[in-house]
């Protein structure tokens, strides 16, 4: 099944608002040709509204770094899927390894967000990734499965079908180490076995699978080639748009 590529950028807790404006006028010039490719940045928070008239009426879309599940209420800090939607956003990043790492996400609370991103009428991309100890102490398996199976759990089928899945590697993350396309792609085969039973082979064909870690311009040909590799989840070279423009667009 043919799966239109998607490439994400990460930006993380980076850029103030006048700088993300300027990146992304810049990421909109350098991906213009960019037609078969959907193509995201996602700025903090507080620069969403700058990003969302920068990007106006190009071909790159508008995500957020993270989402409350909750509607509206007694939750100092956190943003709904109502505000995200207000400002123009489309793709909410859910359980980045970051926020599982330092910031309490669970499997629970990723499913909440999920669920609330899909209700909304966003499109969730729900990260998973072991770390280096799980890798090398033959946990892989079993931490892609509990961490898809808790993000999915309760999802139809047809939801499913609208979500963009990222495998982060979480020894890859902003550590210059990235996995080989063949470790990459044998992470995406087996998700999308784990989809493929939750949901069905045609369902798990639809899903796209991106990869996270220390994507750059010169491996991302590679990566991207592989047959189970649909985007990339990008952090570091998303911030200078010549290199996110050369992960669009890989020569
Ligand atoms: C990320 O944090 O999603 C990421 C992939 O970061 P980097 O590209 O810097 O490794």
């Amino acid at each position: 099944m043919a799966r239109k590529k998607i490439i994400a950028g990460n930006w993380k807790m980076n850029t103030t608002a006048s700088e993300a404006a300027a990146l992304a006028k810049d990421v909109v010039g350098a991906v213009s040709g960019a037609a078969d490719v959907d193509v995201v940045v996602c700025p903090p928070y507080v620069n969403l509204s700058a990003v969302a008239e920068a990007i106006k009426g190009s071909n790159v879309k508008l995500g957020a770094q993270d989402v409350h599940w909750e509607a509206k209420g007694a939750f100092t800090g956190k943003v709904s899927c109502d505000m995200l939607k207000a400002v123009g956003v489309d793709y909410v990043i859910i359980g980045h390894s970051e926020q599982r790492q330092y910031f309490g996400e669970t499997n629970e609370t990723v499913n909440k967000k999920t669920k609330a991103t899909l209700a909304a009428g966003l499109i969730p991309i729900v990260c998973v990734g072991e770390t280096l100890e799980e890798r090398e102490s033959g946990k892989m398996d079993g931490v892609l499965e509990s961490q898809t199976k808790g993000g999915f759990d309760g999802i139809s089928a047809a939801d499913a079908a609208k979500c963009v899945v990222a495998y982060e590697p979480v020894w890859a993350i902003g550590t210059g180490k990235t996995a080989t396309s063949q470790q990459a792609n044998e992470a995406h085969i087996f998700i999308r076995s784990i989809l493929s039973k939750l949901y069905g082979t045609d369902t798990a064909g639809a899903i796209r699978i991106q990869y996270g870690g220390s994507m750059k311009p010169d491996n991302a040909k590679e990566l991207l080639a592989q047959s189970d590799v649909d985007g990339g989840l990008i952090g570091g070279a998303a911030l200078k748009a010549s290199d996110f423009a050369g992960i669009v667009q890989p020569k």
